[in-house]
């Protein structure tokens, strides 16, 4: 069993996928935005903060507060965790998804959703990139009819401050020199002639083992 410094209790991101129960998960992963073209925020009532399916932010009549109100934008978007073991997708918003975005949500709103662009995000590919963090995650799921829906939020994020080497390498800067060399490796013994060839064979890829 792996414990956090403060002494919680780690588990895989495979585990957390898989285990029916719900509550407060602690994992040691890389963090990742695969998706570049989502929009980062989402529009809320100011008033009972509920989110709202739109991007046209004009003053509307709020069923719940029962009076018209403006909409404000929050940050919210999907982040994917990978550790050994497998990534899943989870959803980081507010205070920690600008943070990690060093952007506010109206900038995020007048980028994404009034300019129709996306956002530069090389500072944060930069910043997470061979790093391992600790993170707190909610796992909960609500029902709706008959489909139940199961979430993974980000409730809090540290870089974890000794990366193991079997966690570094990992990372796609440092897969793809690999990649590239082994081709080079290949395309020497090719051409030194068929007396190689078995040398060849032997010689493990190692881009299988990723
Ligand atoms: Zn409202």
């Amino acid at each position: 069993m792996i414990v956090t410094p403060y002494g919680q209790q780690l588990i895989s991101i495979a585990e957390i996928s898989s285990t029916p129960s719900m509550g407060v998960f602690y994992v040691q992963a890389e963090m990742a935005i695969l998706d570049e073209f989502q929009d980062f925020c989402v529009l809320e009532c100011s008033g009972c903060k509920q989110k709202k399916r739109t991007k046209d932010r004009k003053d509307f009549e709020c069923p719940k507060c029962n009076r018209k109100t403006s909409l404000v934008p929050r940050c919210s978007f999907q982040i994917d965790l990978i550790d050994d073991t497998a990534t899943t997708t989870t959803s980081i918003s507010v205070e920690l998804g600008e943070k990690l975005l060093s952007m506010t949500a109206e900038d995020i709103f007048d980028i994404t959703c009034t300019k129709r662009q996306s956002l530069s995000l090389n500072h944060v590919h930069e910043m997470l990139s061979s790093k391992v963090f600790e993170i707190q995650l909610r796992k909960s799921s609500w029902s709706s009819s008959n489909t139940t829906t199961t979430t993974l939020s980000i409730l809090s994020y540290m870089e974890k401050q000794h990366t193991t080497e079997s966690a570094t390498d990992r990372t796609f800067k440092k897969i793809k020199p690999l990649e590239i060399s082994e081709v080079e490796v290949m395309a020497t013994t090719a051409a030194s002639g068929p007396s190689n060839a078995l040398g060849k064979f032997e010689s493990p890829t190692p881009t299988k083992k990723v």
